[in-house]
């Protein structure tokens, strides 16, 4: 394992500091609410959402009193296991360990010039899931081969094409 590696798993296997890391992160008082970051780690998009809406208080608030939040409040009281961390929440941790840097503004529309010509690039499936959150996108679909919202996946330096079609900056030597 990396060093990169071993510090990722450090930053994730402490509830307490994920907690508090997301809400500094995010621009909150204090610690984010334990039912708002499980739903940002098990559900991708929230998250990137959420930290995406920083600097803009109505959209953050509404992320924060999202009536579906509720959903994770029993999961919540318990930290959330490796498995999880390990699965849908490994992208999110990345960026978080590489301090949720965006991408630059070219780097970043090179990127989604090459979203926009993709045939992967689909209508969001679940209107309802990401009805709330498109508040926050000037583009809504996402990609089918990753089921990510391409335009904000896009912008975070640490993810990648899953059928390769991005350069990952950030990842070469
Ligand atoms: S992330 Fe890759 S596969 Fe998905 S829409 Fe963009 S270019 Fe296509």
């Amino acid at each position: 394992m990396t060093t990169s590696g071993i510090e990722e798993l450090g930053w994730l296997e402490d509830w307490d500091e994920v907690r508090a890391r997301l809400g500094e992160l995010a621009g909150l008082d204090g610690p984010a609410p334990a039912a708002v970051t499980r739903r940002a780690l098990e559900d991708r998009a929230f998250g990137f959402y959420l930290l995406f809406a920083r600097e803009s208080p109505t959209l953050k608030k509404a992320l924060l009193e999202d009536p579906r939040n509720a959903a994770y409040e029993r999961a919540a009281e318990k930290a959330p296991t490796t498995s999880l961390l390990g699965t849908a929440a490994k992208a999110f941790a990345r960026w978080g360990a590489a301090g949720f840097k965006r991408l630059d503004a070219a780097a970043y529309d090179a990127r989604w010039r090459t979203c926009l010509a993709c045939p992967e690039l689909v209508e969001a499936p679940d209107r309802l899931v990401y009805n709330g959150l498109t508040i926050l996108a000037d583009d809504s679909r996402v990609c089918s081969a990753c089921g990510c919202v391409a335009a904000k996946k896009a912008a975070v330096p640490t993810e990648g094409c899953p059928l390769g079609k991005w350069p990952h900056p950030e990842q070469r030597d």
